[in-house]
């Protein structure tokens, strides 16, 4: 089994960073991520203040697949997610959707037990386990770890879990895959800018795939496929990720488009992934069942 260190991180996805491992397509590697404030947050004493801003959502990786190339899609299999312990959790002025109402900035750091964050006393959460930043290199330039795109990044998708399999782009040569934030419990929109913040280990399966046109980022798990998209509104994020998913449909199934619009008009779902990184989140879920109706096949 191969492994990523979180000491080799990287904090913008860019085809100029260096593989810290090279693969064949098939792999399996484990890899382990500092938490989003790269571990600077250990006690109470510990202040977002004069934490160091450049070291936040760090990434783990790049990991370079042999035979992937622009246009090719990579398969990334989440067998497992293991976190830490300890999860932090932060918010503050200018940050979220109520940054304007608050003053100063805040963190708190809070236990996992059995499966649960113990939030206080009186409350516990059940987990459920999330990536909020994975993805591959851009084609030009470098997108910071913080911002989401077709490339995937900062997706902040509470789908992105166990048993899930994500279909990213590939834009470069190698794809330079990456993955880090990982979050123990996170609700839809992110609305105070963090999750149960943690570090841990991930273990994925990783595949290139030669036969799938996609733009954007398209999750799987047992029950729905669904496309996701980013852009500067959650409106323009919504249209885009629903009308990946129709051409995909149209692709597939032996439906007019109008009948395809109709039909996901019914059994759609929009949903939010974030609200509050640079570029907003949606994402479209349509439910298996109905799919198979139609001999759907994504690959
Ligand atoms: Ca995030
Ligand atoms: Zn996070």
């Amino acid at each position: 089994m191969y492994q990523v260190s979180c000491t080799s991180s990287i904090y913008n996805f860019s085809k100029n960073n260096k593989p810290v491992l090279n693969i064949k397509s098939g792999d399996e590697v484990i890899i382990e991520t500092m938490d989003c404030f790269s571990n600077q947050i250990n006690t109470v004493e510990d202040r977002l203040e004069t934490m160091d801003w450049d070291r936040v959502n760090p990434a783990s990786g790049p990991i370079f697949i042999e035979g992937a190339e622009p246009c090719d899609i990579l398969k990334v299999t989440i067998k497992e997610i293991q976190l830490k312990s300890k999860v932090v959790l932060s918010t503050g002025e200018n940050l979220g959707v109520l940054g304007g109402k608050l003053k100063g900035l805040s963190s708190s750091i809070k236990t996992i037990e059995n499966n649960e964050v113990i939030f206080d006393e009186k409350l516990r959460l059940p987990l459920n386990k999330m990536i909020g930043v994975i993805g591959t290199a851009p084609s030009i330039g470098e997108i910071n770890c913080g911002t989401p795109g077709g490339h995937g990044g900062n997706m902040d998708n509470t789908m992105i879990t166990e048993g899930s399999i994500l279909y990213l782009p590939v834009f470069t040569e190698g794809a330079l895959f990456a993955l880090g934030d990982l979050h123990a419990v996170m609700g839809d929109g992110e609305i105070g800018v963090s999750g149960a913040e943690a570090a841990g280990k991930v273990h994925v399966k990783l595949e290139v795939i030669k036969n799938l046109k996609i733009q954007n980022p398209v999750l799987e798990n047992g029950e729905s496929i669904s496309t996701i998209a980013s852009a500067e509104t959650l409106d323009a994020a919504v249209n885009k990720a629903v009308a990946d998913m129709a051409d995909i449909l149209s692709e597939r199934i032996d439906l007019t488009y109008n009948e395809i619009v109709m039909l996901l008009s019914l059994v759609g779902q929009a949903q939010i992934c974030q609200v509050v990184d640079p570029l907003k989140t949606a994402r479209y879920v349509v439910p298996k069942w109905v799919l198979e109706k139609y001999q759907f096949k994504l690959i």
